[in-house]
This record gives structure tokens, sequence and C-alpha cells, in this order.
């Protein structure tokens, strides 16, 4: 199936980064989010994300203009979805939400449109069951930045079907992905390493046993990581990452996965990492800059 429509649910910081690719790679990209001021805020960093690149050289201001005409905020789910070829979920990563948002799009979508979702961690045949076509539903995780992070991880369950999984892998060739296919296991390939490994940093940074600057450079320098976990804690966000762990707590019946108490602190005062300035590190001049933790 030719791909030319998509939509968007969640223009957050996955949603944003995903309908930006969609509309590079030449789509109709609708994108849609409950809240005016995210969908404003969404529509800005991708206007943002272009203006830098051709700042910096990289894109022309006619790439620009033909990738803005693709793009379409949309205040109303039902219209944003109703005649497009994909549709990929962005919202916040809380079961209840997603089940919803599912048997939302198995009633308003047509029935040959496939439904992506970008969850790190939940259960991709859950989320399947609540539509009303398990077979045309399929993790497609992203990751963050999305513009330039190359992987794009496809989760498959047993009702998925095959054509399901060659058209999303078409799908994310076309977006300049990197494709890998994963089995449904809580946090796939990626977010259970991921997530374990940014908990353990969030409790050695509590211990003192270094600062949250050289926990990161050792894993930088010492271990070939593009970027230290504290630091991509913070641009993941402190609260997708707690959610993560608690999904893979509950899935897993395992305490180890318990979110650090550092880490619920920090997002109880709303230091949520870059988006909201703060979090780990003070992101307001726009670099991680060290600042003072909260007793916890
Ligand atoms: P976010 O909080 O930045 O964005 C979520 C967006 O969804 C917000 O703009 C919010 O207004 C919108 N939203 C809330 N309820 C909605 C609804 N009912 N309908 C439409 N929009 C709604 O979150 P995020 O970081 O973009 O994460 C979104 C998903 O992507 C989660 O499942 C997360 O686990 C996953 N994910 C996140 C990252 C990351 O690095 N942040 C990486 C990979 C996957």
């Amino acid at each position: 199936m030719q791909i030319t429509s998509v939509a968007v649910i969640g223009a957050g910081t996955m949603g944003a980064g995903i309908a930006q690719i969609c509309a590079q790679a030449g789509w109709r990209t609708n994108l849609f989010d409950a809240f005016p001021e995210s969908l404003q805020r969404g529509m800005k960093n991708i206007d943002s994300f272009w203006d830098r690149g051709i700042a910096r050289g990289k894109t022309t201001a006619e790439q620009k203009q033909q990738w803005a005409a693709n793009l379409h905020p949309f205040s109303d789910m039902q219209n944003a979805v109703c005649d497009v070829d994909l549709v990929i979920e962005a919202v916040p990563e809380i079961p209840s939400l997603k089940h919803q948002i599912f048997a939302d799009l198995g009633k308003m979508t047509r029935y040959d449109c496939i439904l992506g979702t970008n969850t790190s961690s939940l259960s991709i045949k859950a989320i399947a069951e609540a539509s009303t076509k398990p077979e045309k539903v399929i993790g497609m995780h992203f990751f963050n930045p999305v513009p330039i992070m190359k992987l794009l991880e496809l989760v498959e369950h047993d009702a998925c079907s095959e054509q399901t999984i060659a058209f999303a892998q078409a799908a994310g060739k076309a977006m300049g992905k990197t494709t890998i296919l994963v089995k449904d296991v809580p946090g796939f390939a990626t977010s259970r390493l991921g997530v374990v490994l940014g908990n353990e940093a969030i409790r050695m940074l509590a211990d003192g046993v270094a600062s949250a600057k050289d926990i990161d450079t050792a894993m930088v320098l010492g271990y070939k990581h593009p970027m230290g976990p504290l630091a991509l804690t913070d641009l993941v966000g402190l609260d997708v990452r707690r959610d993560i762990l608690l999904n893979l707590k509950q899935s897993f019946n395992d305490d180890s996965y318990t979110p650090h108490p550092l880490l619920e602190k920090l997002i109880a005062e709303h230091r949520l990492g870059k988006k909201s300035g703060k979090g780990i590190y003070d992101w307001t001049s726009g670099e991680a800059q060290e600042t003072e933790l909260p007793e916890f």
C-alpha cells in the first residue's frame, strides 16, 4: 500500500518530531493534540527545528516551505484521522489513555489504515485489543530527538499481520530510519536497558558517588555512549522514564525497577528535564548546567 497521508496523535516531545519527519517524507501530515497550547508548542518546535537547519546550512528555505505545506494542525481527532493511511499515537504513557485512543481510532479510521503506537513500554497486544482491528496495530517506537535518531523499533504482537509489519517497515524506511523487529515483551529491546541505566545513574548521584557531569562523562568517554545517562534522562523527560520504570516493575513483578526517590522528588518539584527547563541539570541556558538537587 502506498503511503500518502499520516496523522500523529499528541504534539509533545515525540509527536512533534514524528510529525516533522512525516512531513519531510512528503506525506500529508495531520498533527492532533487534545490541548491547544500543546498543539501550538509542537508546531512552533517543528518550525524552529527547520529554521535552525536553514541557519546551519543543512536545509533550504524552499525545502522548509515544501515540508511546512505538508503539515496541518488539528484540534479535532476525528477530522485528523478519518482519511489517512497511517496513524502514529504519541500521547503520555498511561495505559487507560492509550486504550481509549485506540478504541476511538478503531471507529474513526478507514478499515485499511495502519495504527502505530510510540509506547516505550506498554503491552502492544493490550493496546491492539482495545481497537476493533488488532491485526492493523503495531508498536512504532521512535527515539528522541526523532528527526536525528536513526532507530525505529517495530514491535509485533500475536495478532499483528505480516502486511502491517511490511507496511511499518516501508514507512520507517521512507522516514529515513533503520527498523528492527522485536517481540512484544515489556520494555522491548531498548527501554528496558535504558531506564535501568538511568535509574542506577540517579542512585549513584544521590549516593554522592560523583557529580552528574562526571557520571555522564564516565559513560561517554569510558563506554563511548553518545550522551550520559543523566543528560539522556533529562532529554527523555523524568516523568516519562518514571512511568516506564513503574510499568516494568508491575509487568515483571520486580522491585528492582522501583524509581529512585530522588527521581520521584524531582518530578514532584516539576523538574521534568529539558522540556521544563530543569531536571537533573538546569537547561535554561540551552546547555546542561549542574544545579542543586533537592532533599529526598
Ligand atoms: P509529552 O508529554 O511530551 O507529549 C504528550 C502529548 O500528548 C502532549 O502534547 C499532550 O498534550 C498530548 N495529549 C495528552 N492527552 C492527549 C489526548 N487524549 N489526545 C491527544 N493528545 C494528548 O510525551 P512524549 O515524551 O512525547 O511521550 C509520548 C509517548 O512517546 C509516550 O508513550 C512515551 O513513552 C513515548 N516515548 C517517549 C520518548 C521520549 O524520549 N520522550 C521516547 C520514545 C517513546
